[in-house]
């Protein structure tokens, strides 16, 4: 876990004069691949309203079990496959998204039309027997590049339990991730991951958290509780989507967050196992930077790589904003509504802002050369008297 791959290592061999112009070219490269683009080539899909936890941190929480009824089906998912132009990268989420008895039909769906590369499911972990049996159908009869599965984990058991408002739901988290973990024996294309949402509750015992996930010996990836209140800048009020966890303490103080970073690459460096990966940290760097700066540090592909849909066919370029038109009115076609006035309208509010969300702000690294040199070199801050990157003279000779 967590070490520089052949690619990383051929790259830090190179003299300096090589690798800028390298990494100026990939991103060149990479953008425009992305300006090609008829429709997202990532996209999340909210596949259902239903949960079966109660988050402190969730910033979909006012939406939590409300009117199933309206669940887009098999049909219009169908339908709304083959407008998509491309192959994408999915994330079927919720809710809990293993609470739809029909994941796997929709899972064989994206799969088939159009071709969906790596599919992503993040789940609470509570229901370890059905994740099971599902990621197994889903391995089987969809030809993938990778199944990632993300589990969550806020801490050791009483916080995470907490956290979740559920009793036991540490416990079948790490049931979860054990049955999974023999599946993988099985099954080369299935990745694990596990994920920690720092929040109020569980920033101040990150060691502990960081105890509790050790064993597992499974990648992690740590998350900043968000909403799109916190850690969103320059959107037009009028755009807002108002999805936000019901109390602000959910938050982690902003004071805090430089010594947080300092803690978890502290135990990242004296752990025989390197659980947080360069690229995680980088990500965790660049929000303490938007938080702390109130500075866009790159462009954002919402809107052009990268959209989301709502269970009752509302799309929208990011969770943070509005919803700027419904499937239904297009019958399900959703290259005619990404090309509709409306979302013209919508892109054009966009153009202004910047925030940390974490699904967005990957893709926004991948293609942000002075990044793509930090990571590839992995020179990275050592602690959070270093914490401010991209300096004119970084930018100066990064050209995008
Ligand atoms: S954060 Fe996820 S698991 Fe928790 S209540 Fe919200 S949707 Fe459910
Ligand atoms: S920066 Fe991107 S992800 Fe963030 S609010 Fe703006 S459009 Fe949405």
């Amino acid at each position: 876990m967590g070490k520089a791959n052949w690619k990383q290592l051929a790259f830090r061999l190179l003299p300096t004069a090589i690798q800028s112009p390298m990494a100026t070219a990939l991103t060149k490269y990479r953008i425009a691949k992305v300006n090609r683009l008829q429709t997202p080539n990532k996209i999340t899909f909210f596949i259902t309203n239903r949960c079966n936890a109660r988050c402190q941190h969730c910033f979909y929480a006012t939406r939590i079990g409300t009117n199933h009824t309206d669940e887009i089906n098999l049909d219009q998912i169908h339908k709304l496959s083959l407008s998509l132009k491309y192959p994408i990268d999915l994330n079927l989420t919720g809710g809990e998204p293993f609470l739809r008895t029909d994941l796997v039909e929709i899972g064989k769906i994206f799969c088939q039309t159009p071709k969906v590369k790596f599919l992503y499911l993040p789940t609470n972990g509570l229901l370890p027997e059905r994740i099971l049996s599902v990621v197994e159908q889903i391995l089987r009869e969809c030809q993938l590049a990778g199944l990632y599965v993300q589990i969550s984990l806020d801490g050791p058991e009483k916080i995470h339990d907490e956290i979740r408002n559920v009793e036991g739901c540490f416990k079948k988290a790490i049931e979860t991730i054990e049955l999974l973990k023999e599946l993988q024996k099985k099954y080369k294309t299935l990745y694990l991951k596990t994920a920690t949402v720092i929040s109020g509750a569980n920033y101040e015992q990150i060691d502990e958290v960081v105890r509790a996930l050790l064993p597992l010996q499974v990648p992690h990836t740590f998350m900043l509780a968000r909403g799109s209140h916190f850690g969103v800048y320059n959107l037009p009020k009028d755009i807002w989507s108002n999805f936000n966890p019901a109390e602000n303490s959910s938050f982690v103080p902003v004071e805090a967050l430089p010594s947080l970073y300092s803690t978890l690459r502290e135990l990242n460096q004296n752990s025989a196992t390197k659980f947080w990966s360069k690229e995680e940290q980088l990500r965790f760097v660049h929000s303490i930077n938007m938080i702390t700066r109130r500075r866009k540090l790159f462009p954002c592909y919402a809107g052009k790589a990268e959209g989301v849909i709502y269970p009752n066919g509302d799309v929208s370029f990011c969770e943070m904003t509005k919803p700027f038109g419904n499937l239904r009115r297009t019958d399900f076609d959703l290259h005619k509504l990404w090309h509709s006035q409306a979302a013209g309208v919508m892109r054009r509010k966009i153009e202004r802002c910047f925030c940390i969300h974490d699904c967005n702000l990957s893709t926004s690294m991948s293609m942000h050369a002075a990044t793509i040199l930090k990571r590839l070199s992995g020179k990275l801050p050592q602690n959070d008297s270093e914490l401010i990157l991209f300096s004119a003279e970084d930018t100066s000779v990064l050209k995008q």
